[in-house]
């Protein structure tokens, strides 16, 4: 069986009641915003490719309304955020700015308060989700964006446009938590819409929805719940790789490369940096197709891409493990299963199935047997992005 998707009502039931429980009264606003799950482009997104997100049922919310303390005033339920799991601070201002500092988990609210256009009044507010922390399904994203929506509602002024909203999201993060990610987790949050994923061009910042509407499609997570201790060095090597090997060609990032190209000054690069490059170059081709395959429903096809992004990110990128191989192999040997894949960075975390509803019980029962860990499940449509919602 897989998780259930508590339904947003009841997650807003807890929060509500919480935030009573804290501050004497009722939340006057609400606003949620979802994880997401990559169905294909990894590793891509600081090479100008393309990735091909969709939001998922799992959200963050936050609950809450102005304060009279003159302080913003932020607690978390989530068990898995580390102590205190209450924070005050001063808005900020151009003399007294916020500044990063414990709990960790504080540093995503700050960054997005700092960046929030114009400033805010002080706030008093609970966020709960059930985006699992930490296990690449973009809790910290939820978060970002979901706070933003709230402030948003808090002070009357919305972002320019989506875009705005997630560039600043982004910005949060590269600034408070200093995570140097990518576009594709704040874009999905704020521009998700469900029944469809969302192919995003990192370089244009441009997006494009594409249906994936169909019932008898199902998207399976799987959560390896490993996550292998890193030296630190295994993604800067990486991007330095990617980045070298460009400059290399010739080009502006590899996402101007074509395998001929590549193919062609093979001699001038090491082993290691070709397939780096191979994985790269490769990785956004099958993802433009993977989103026309969707686009068509031609399942087969996106689920072939998606067992071959496996492979290269296995053999070419080297960023899977043990575990994750292990369930991918278990999953794609399943009846009705069209592909399976690592989703996320990599060393742990999550992999993506794609599969018919009708053998998603058999798929769940073959990984879990297999399986030499305990993994999570969860069976998912795309969802909508994030939103004011009635408290
Ligand atoms: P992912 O985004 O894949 O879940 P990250 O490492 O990027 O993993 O972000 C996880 C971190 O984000 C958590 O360790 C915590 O600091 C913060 N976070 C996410 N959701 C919440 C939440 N609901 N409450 C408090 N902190 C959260
Ligand atoms: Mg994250």
């Amino acid at each position: 069986m897989a998780e259930p998707i508590v339904p947003l009502e009841s997650l807003l039931k807890e929060a509500r009641a919480a935030f009573q429980a804290e501050f004497g009264r009722p939340p006057p606003l609400a606003a949620c915003a979802p994880g997401r799950v990559n169905l294909i482009g990894e590793h891509t997104d600081y090479n100008d490719g393309l990735v091909f997100p969709m939001a998922l049922p799992l959200v963050t919310v936050v609950v809450g309304g102005p304060s009279a303390s003159g302080q913003c005033h932020v607690t978390t339920l989530a068990a898995g955020a580390d102590q205190p799991l209450s924070v005050q601070f001063a808005p900020p201002s151009a003399a007294a700015p916020l500044t990063p500092g414990p709990p960790a988990w504080s540093n995503y609210v700050k960054g997005v308060v700092a960046n929030f256009k114009g400033g805010v009044e002080p706030f008093e507010a609970v966020l709960t989700s059930t985006v699992p922390l930490g296990a690449g399904l973009s809790s910290s994203a939820s978060l970002e964006v979901a706070l933003y929506t709230f402030l948003e509602a808090l002070t009357g002024r919305a972002a320019e446009s989506l875009r705005e909203k997630a560039l600043q999201c982004q910005k949060a993060e590269h600034e408070f938590p200093g995570m140097p990610c990518g576009i594709m987790d704040q874009f999905i949050s704020a521009m998700g819409q469900a029944d469809n994923a969302l192919l995003i061009d990192c370089r244009s910042l441009e997006s494009t929805l594409v249906p994936l509407a169909d019932h008898q499609i199902s998207v399976l997570i799987t959560n390896s719940n490993v996550r292998h201790a890193l030296t630190g060095s295994e993604y800067p090597s990486r991007r330095r790789a990617c980045h070298e090997t460009a400059r290399l060609l010739g080009v502006k990032a590899l996402r101007d490369a074509s395998m001929a190209l590549l193919d062609e000054r093979k001699a001038d690069i090491s082993e290691e940096d070709f397939r780096r490059a191979r994985h790269v170059v490769t990785e956004i081709a099958r993802t433009e197709a993977a989103a026309t395959a969707f686009a068509d429903g031609d399942y087969a096809t996106a689920g072939r891409l998606m067992n071959e992004s496996h492979a290269s990110l296995r053999n070419d990128f080297e960023v899977s493990c043990a575990e994750l191989d292990q369930l991918q192999e278990l999953a794609s040997s399943v009846d009705g299963v069209f592909g399976s894949r690592m989703t996320g960075g990599g060393f742990g975390g999550c992999t993506v199935t794609l599969l018919k509803q009708t053998s998603v019980e058999a798929c769940i029962a073959r990984m879990r047997e297999g399986f030499s860990g305990k993994a999570t499940f969860y069976v998912c449509r795309p969802a909508d992005g994030a939103r004011v919602v009635p408290t």
